[in-house]
């Protein structure tokens, strides 16, 4: 955080060097735009196939083939969720939050892509419907589904109050993928990584620019949907933060379960499609 009172006066351009307009660090206006009107052919089409109800303050994992739409849904109440993805075939490619942020901005919503991890750094799914892509930003600065904060974990949890919690995302996520893999615990927990806060209401503070959280203004029947655009392997907890109105890393806010829902469509609508390719960067790093 900055300091109240700065340690040093300044200087007589201060005025002047504030003053620069800022410029985008990542344009992508290069990037070939995801192929909507194909996705949104394809989605008519397509028939459910699979569906996994995520119970509150747990994870569960679920798998999508490439070139399979899922969905994930508010049932009962306002519930956030936290997303992890891998690639089936090799979970060392995972969705890189901050590489997405980095591109798309703090919140997603339709036509951006979620990014995996150097070096693959390639779509692993594209947002194709956002029920809730009518907030934008409110006059706090909050949007929803944020990749800026990290997933409510018992570490920091620890750090900041003390105490063992069990329920934090971080921990559902890692119960999650160790029963999916059939492998111990520990095995599991370096997998889990930042997370898409699905429904999550979040931005920054204009003061004092810390990470704040408001009520998600989610509602049974909202839903985010996704593209896959290569095999996933999926991990979704239904954060024990409920709505994220109060606090999370408790047993104190409601919490209610989350609907993924998987969807097949029909292979001939996906016949001018392929799957993207990884970085075209040679990794030789000027050797
Ligand atoms: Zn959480």
């Amino acid at each position: 955080m900055k300091p109240d009172q700065p340690q040093f006066a300044p200087p007589q351009d201060a005025g002047e060097r504030k003053a620069i307009a800022p410029v985008i660090c990542y344009p992508v206006d290069s990037l070939t735009p995801a192929p909507m009107a194909l996705y949104q052919a394809a989605r008519v089409g397509a028939n459910k196939v699979d569906e996994v109800l995520v119970p509150p303050r747990d994870a569960r994992c679920f798998t999508v083939p490439k070139g399979h739409f899922f969905r994930i849904s508010s049932v009962q109440g306002s519930q956030v969720g936290d997303l992890n993805l891998w690639n089936a075939d090799d979970l060392s490619e995972r969705f890189y939050s901050g590489k997405t942020r980095a591109l798309h901005g703090t919140h997603l919503s339709t036509g951006d892509r979620l990014w995996s991890s150097f070096p693959a750094m390639r779509p692993l799914a594209t947002i194709v419907t956002d029920t809730l892509d009518w907030y934008g930003f409110d006059d706090f600065g909050g949007g929803v589904h944020d990749v800026i904060g990290t997933r409510c974990d018992p570490y920091t949890g620890n750090l900041l109050s003390g105490g063992q919690y069990h329920q934090c995302c971080h921990s559902n996520l890692t119960r999650a993928l160790a029963d999916h893999l059939k492998v111990p615990l520990a095995e599991a927990e370096p997998f889990v990584h930042d997370v898409l806060n699905i429904f999550m209401c979040t931005g920054f503070t204009r003061d004092t620019g810390q990470y704040f959280m408001k009520a998600s203004p989610v509602r049974p029947g909202d839903y985010l949907e996704f593209f896959a655009e290569v095999p996933l392997l999926g991990g979704l907890s239904a954060c024990p933060g409920g709505d994220c109105s109060s606090e999370h890393s408790s047993d104190e806010a409601a919490c209610y379960p989350l609907l993924v829902e998987v969807f097949a469509p029909d292979p001939s609508a996906l016949e001018d499609w392929s799957a993207p390719a990884v970085n075209g960067y040679d990794k030789t790093h000027g050797r």
